[in-house]
């Protein structure tokens, strides 16, 4: 086995689930309630625009009453303490991770603190609601602004970024995501072709668990910073 110096971690939706924020697909199938392709394609945007902004406005705001959990806080101390290249990819489009302190991080599919103008394409930090149309801070244009979130059918953002991190990665890591949205869920593969160990931690065992050295089953709360205080041992 090669020594460790590069790490990639993937994270999704199960790793804020302790912090309160629901996960994409629960029993029931819904994203609190929604089906997604009513809400999370561009078709719905321009179809039901009140329905999607109001959606998002209201995850947006879910953000001031959650905090991080042990999980996001563990790997903001990976993060500050790895000597090596480190790189921490979330589908999330929440905020815990670089609230925890995080910074060797990126959003692939877009965030929620941040509004896309459809007009010019600037995308600007973002606290506020979307819904009343405001101005967009680099075009002065009023109601182009959507959500800053990568859409299904749309590309994600930083894949070369991610692409190179994976295939100089020593360990690859995903936590708390159910393998079923590509190109994320083709992750694992990409960077066992270019060598990298890959250890899996997550509550269930996920569509692609198959494909992982090694998977850990379990809440984020409690495998995470277990694993993090052994890879800094
Ligand atoms: P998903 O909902 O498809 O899968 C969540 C996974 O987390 C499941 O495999 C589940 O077993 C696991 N899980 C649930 N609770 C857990 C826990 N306590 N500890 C560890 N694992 C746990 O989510 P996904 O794979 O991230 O993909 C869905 C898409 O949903 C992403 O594109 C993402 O943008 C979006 N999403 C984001 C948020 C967020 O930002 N917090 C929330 C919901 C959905
Ligand atoms: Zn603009």
């Amino acid at each position: 086995m090669r020594e460790i110096e590069n790490i990639v971690i993937l994270t999704g939706a199960g790793i804020s689930a302790e912090s309160g924020l629901a996960t994409f697909r629960g029993p029931d199938g819904l994203w609190e309630g929604h089906r997604v392709e009513d809400i999370c394609t561009p078709q719905a945007l321009a179809r039901d625009p009140v329905l999607v902004q109001t959606f998002y406005d209201a995850r947006r705001a879910a953000l001031a009453t959650v905090e991080p959990n042990a999980a996001h806080r563990a790997l903001a101390k990976l993060d500050a303490e790895w000597p090596g290249e480190l790189l921490i990819v979330t589908q999330n489009v929440d905020d815990l991770h670089e609230r925890a302190g995080a910074s060797r991080m990126l959003h692939m599919h877009g965030e929620l603190k941040s509004a896309l103008c459809r007009r010019c394409g600037g995308r600007s930090a973002w606290e506020a609601t979307l819904i009343d149309g405001p101005t967009c801070p680099e075009c002065a244009s009023s109601g182009g602004l959507r959500p800053d979130i990568v859409f299904f059918g749309e590309m994600p953002y930083q894949m070369e970024r991610i692409e190179t991190a994976l295939e100089d990665a020593d360990l690859f890591v995903s936590i708390g995501t159910s393998g079923a949205v590509y190109p994320a869920a083709g992750f694992v593969q990409t960077a066992r072709h270019y060598g990298a160990r890959t250890l899996e931690l997550n509550l269930d065992p996920s569509a692609g668990s198959h494909f992982f050295h090694e998977t850990r089953i379990g809440p984020a709360g409690e495998l995470v910073p277990a694993w993090v205080a052994e890879i800094l041992s």
